[in-house]
């Protein structure tokens, strides 16, 4: 299957996942993940009308993406790795969504920068819902009160919640620890489900899904 071919695919069976799970066509946002992929890979992918990529390093994406961004508008960029304080500033620069906020200092970091740029990315907060050492992301019984502290110390709009479960387990018990603690604090929005696991990750209520290998082949 061509890259076009394969994105369709994906589309197609996200579509179902929203039919069986009886959600309205069109309610999941598929987040087409490009990394380690170059620019020459992913134009295709933008010209069978992909807009939303998600990538997973600052750096790599500073190579690749202001370009592709200028080619195109409409280019909506995910930030789905973890971040460090000190590329805050070209995360808020290039990014339309960030959704790796997972601590105190990083929230900062973004706070400062977003006031400094007068730019607004989204931001998500990542939940490490395994409780894996090596995995970033919040602790699932820290999640309520770390959105409150960043809606309410730093006035920054959480809009959403985001996990990537272990890869050895059911990803469903995950998915659904994801969707309760949105509800608890008043979070819209569901990053979840990988080429493994979308449609699940669909049943579940994900408003997102973020897809790579099966759009752009293995890495
Ligand atoms: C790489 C990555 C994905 C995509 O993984 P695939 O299995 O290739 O679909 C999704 N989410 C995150 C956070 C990633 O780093």
């Amino acid at each position: 299957m061509s890259v076009e071919e394969r994105l369709q695919d994906v589309k197609a069976r996200i579509e179902k996942a929203e039919r069986l799970s009886k959600r309205p066509v069109g309610s999941v946002t598929l987040v087409a993940v490009s990394k380690t992929f170059d620019a020459d890979d992913i134009r295709p992918v933008i010209a069978a009308g992909q807009r939303v990529f998600g990538e997973n390093r600052v750096q790599e994406s500073q190579g690749k993406w202001p370009e592709l961004k200028a080619e195109t508008p409409g280019i909506e960029l995910h930030l789905i790795g973890p971040l460090q304080s000190n590329k805050a500033a070209d995360a808020v620069a290039l990014f339309d969504v960030i959704e790796t906020v997972d601590r105190e200092k990083i929230a900062r970091a973004l706070a400062d920068e977003m006031r400094r740029q007068g730019r607004a990315p989204k931001l998500y907060v990542q939940v490490n819902t395994g409780l894996e050492p090596q995995k970033a992301g919040i602790e699932p019984k820290e999640t309520t009160a770390f959105v409150e502290f960043c809606r309410k110390e730093l006035q920054l709009s959480i809009e959403g919640l985001m996990c990537i479960p272990p890869a050895e387990e059911n990803p469903g018990p995950h998915f659904a620890l994801l969707a309760k603690l949105a509800r608890e604090c008043g979070v819209a929005k569901l990053s979840m489900g990988m080429s493994g696991d979308f449609e699940t990750a669909v049943e579940f209520g994900a408003t997102s899904v973020r897809v790579g290998s099966a759009i752009f082949g293995s890495r």
